[in-house]
């Protein structure tokens, strides 16, 4: 892990601990992504649980280079305050759980558009610690949630980030969430023993299951 992640701000209590993926968890992405496509006169065709390769210019139909769709992701998330918008009940379920639990995002953003974030996340109430880094997962949940002997969980949409999180952080309960896109259709199943939550109540009925398990 890159040593300039700094988890200084994201002080923890002796509670269980419920660390989320912000993008298409807690905050849509794909749809307001491919809105924000459109008024550029781009368009996203989901052939595959991939951007590059799938989003085409809409005049000529040609598939963008890689390093187009990525100037294409950071304009959105310079301006994302402006597009994107939370999942449903998100917001009243996550300051449920943080009745019992420390709530902290861990958003796989580049880390220069943490202040736009910050103000969206704010501005929606949900001001629970960020941490915004590119590197893999599951070390950073080991670094934060250490050897304390109290309940963790972590909930993404990227099978790539819960096998991060299995392997480093095994005793953590990890759960699949993710909206039902066109472009998430298409995405990888997560490995067998990884429960897919439906929604959020149902993410909050998997996690409440696993407190009350540990606890006995
Ligand atoms: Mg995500």
């Amino acid at each position: 892990m890159g040593d300039i992640l700094d988890l200084s701000h994201v002080q923890l209590s002796d509670r269980p601990l419920v660390v989320c993926d912000v993008d298409d968890v807690v905050l849509h992405f794909a749809a307001p992504f491919q809105d924000f496509l459109r008024q550029g006169g781009h368009e996203l065709i989901p052939r595959s649980f991939r951007l590059t390769g799938n989003i085409v210019s809409t005049a000529t139909q040609v598939a963008l280079e890689h390093h187009e769709v990525r100037g294409l992701i950071e304009a959105f998330f310079d301006a994302q305050e402006n597009h994107q918008f939370p999942m449903d009940e998100v917001v009243d379920t996550l300051h449920d759980l943080a009745r019992e639990a420390d709530v902290v995002f861990l958003t796989a953003m580049p880390p220069r558009y943490r202040d736009q974030r910050r103000r969206l996340l704010d501005r929606l109430c949900l001001d629970f610690p960020m941490i915004a880094s590119e590197e893999p997962k599951g070390p950073i949940l080991k670094t934060l949630h250490g050897a304390r002997a109290l309940p963790c969980v972590f909930i993404d949409d990227m099978v790539h980030n819960l096998q991060s999180v299995c392997d480093t952080v095994p005793e953590c309960l990890v759960l699949h969430l993710m909206p039902d896109s066109p472009l998430h259709l298409l995405a990888p199943k997560a490995a067998d023993g990884v429960p897919r939550a439906e929604d959020w109540p149902h993410a909050a009925e998997l996690i409440r299951a696993y407190f009350r398990a540990y606890a006995a």
